[in-house]
């Protein structure tokens, strides 16, 4: 029997008996209908928005070719076991030794918050929230008619989102309403067109990443083909992703932003901190999305705010990074890639070189290097070639250790005692 086929028949089977999101067929198979279900009692009582369908079906397309194993556009498909090991934050033992860590700035944990469908009404209320909270959600854009209906938003008004440090990232043209009069048939030109787009009218936007839309025709998704033009797609599977096992082209979110009180654990934002042995969450990547919002409505607003504070919480304490989907999709993947190499130690001078295999044009964020410091230096600064990279020391246990940015592939980072910025 041939497994593509059986499993698009199950996800064309779910999509009419679930309402609620479901689970791909490429995303761990063997528990697809149980996800389903989990999704769909997701609805959480003080949730602000029900959640949409989100479907992402098996990859139809041919999956993408690679040229070169050494600049990728993204890792593809489910990871048949864990990268890595999984392990606790890292304090290296030696003097020059040197560790690559899971999260921007050492996190125990990452998260990303976006809003679906443009839902432009609801903008001045998001960026009173953004201020207040320190949040930086990505609005995943229908492009096709910005700047026609009101509630589209227009360039003008995507233009300041961007400015305010959030980010716009692809969510398709049309949403894949056959109906629309820019709809072409072709889910090539669905993906393409709508970062082609981003990127002419945001001038600074680097749309880099698509979220699957979800509800009507979505069984038209297909990863092979978003995998031609993005680094990563989010889909609507409702779970924390494991930082190990990362599906870019899949990337799991959950709608509604469940930080706690969910009914399955593995959707709520407090799991990635709980360090049980059992749980395969733990550290890893939680990706919230929200649709409209009753901003008129206090119990509403008073209930989104309790999940904006504890997340503020937990990226003041340094245990959590928020970061762009966008940013955290390059770090994951140049991590998962990279070789982390020091390659001398003096007492006046440790000399790294950390590389990957992602393509250098669309992965140029800056991977987080831990580096145990000798006593004696009571300060540190870096350089990568003529440019000083980001260098922070924190102590642990009496001992000294840097913090350093580095983009992979940019050549040698010297680090030296110091004043650094
Ligand atoms: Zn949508």
């Amino acid at each position: 029997m041939n497994p593509m086929g059986m499993w698009r028949g199950l996800a064309a089977a779910l999509v009419i008996g679930f309402s609620g999101a479901m689970a791909t067929a490429a995303d761990q198979p063997a528990s697809g209908v149980k996800a389903a279900s989990a999704a769909s009692a997701t609805t959480p009582a003080g949730s602000a928005t029900a959640p949409a369908a989100k479907v992402v079906v098996p990859p139809r397309a041919a999956p993408p070719v690679v040229t070169n194993p050494h600049q990728m556009r993204n890792l593809f498909g489910t990871p048949a076991k864990p990268r890595f090991e999984l392990r606790d934050i890292d304090w290296p033992a030696k003097t020059g030794e040197a560790s690559l860590c899971l999260w921007k700035d050492d996190a125990i944990a990452a998260a990303s918050m976006g809003i679906d469908d443009n839902c432009a009404y609801n903008l001045p209320w998001w960026m009173d929230m953004s201020k207040k909270y320190g949040l930086r959600p990505t609005w995943w854009l229908v492009t096709g008619e910005i700047g026609k209906r009101g509630n589209s938003g227009t360039w003008e008004a995507w233009q300041k989102v961007l400015a305010a440090g959030c980010d716009v990232q692809s969510h398709t043209v049309n949403h894949l309403s056959t109906k629309s009069p820019t709809w072409t048939g072709n889910m090539d030109d669905e993906y393409c067109n709508s970062q082609k787009a981003i990127n002419e009218n945001v001038p600074g936007a680097r749309c880099l990443t698509l979220a699957y839309p979800g509800g009507q025709g979505q069984e038209a998704n297909d990863p092979a083909i978003a995998a031609r033009y993005y680094i990563a797609a989010r889909g609507g599977v409702p779970f924390i992703n494991q930082a190990n096992a990362i599906d870019y082209m899949q990337v799991r979110a959950g709608s509604a932003f469940t930080v706690d009180g969910a009914k399955f654990p593995d959707q709520n934002l407090v799991t990635a901190f709980d360090k049980s042995p059992k749980n395969k969450c733990w550290r890893g990547w939680w990706v919230g999305f929200f649709h409209w919002i009753k901003t008129d409505d206090a119990a509403v607003t008073a209930n989104c705010e309790k999940r904006f504070a504890y997340i503020q919480g937990k990226v003041k304490s340094s245990e959590l990074w928020l970061g762009l989907f966008r940013e955290v999709a390059q770090y994951g993947q140049e991590r998962d890639t990279a070789n982390l190499e020091v390659k001398s130690v003096a007492a006046d001078k440790i000399v790294l070189n950390l590389t990957d295999d992602m393509d250098d044009t669309l992965f140029d964020f800056p991977l987080t290097v831990k580096v145990r410091l000798d006593p004696a230096w009571k300060s540190a600064k870096a350089m990568q070639g003529a440019k000083e990279t980001g260098c922070k020391i924190v102590e642990h246990e009496g001992a000294k250790f840097a913090l350093l940015q580095i983009v992979p592939d940019r050549g040698e980072v010297v680090l030296v005692p110091g004043q650094g910025k």
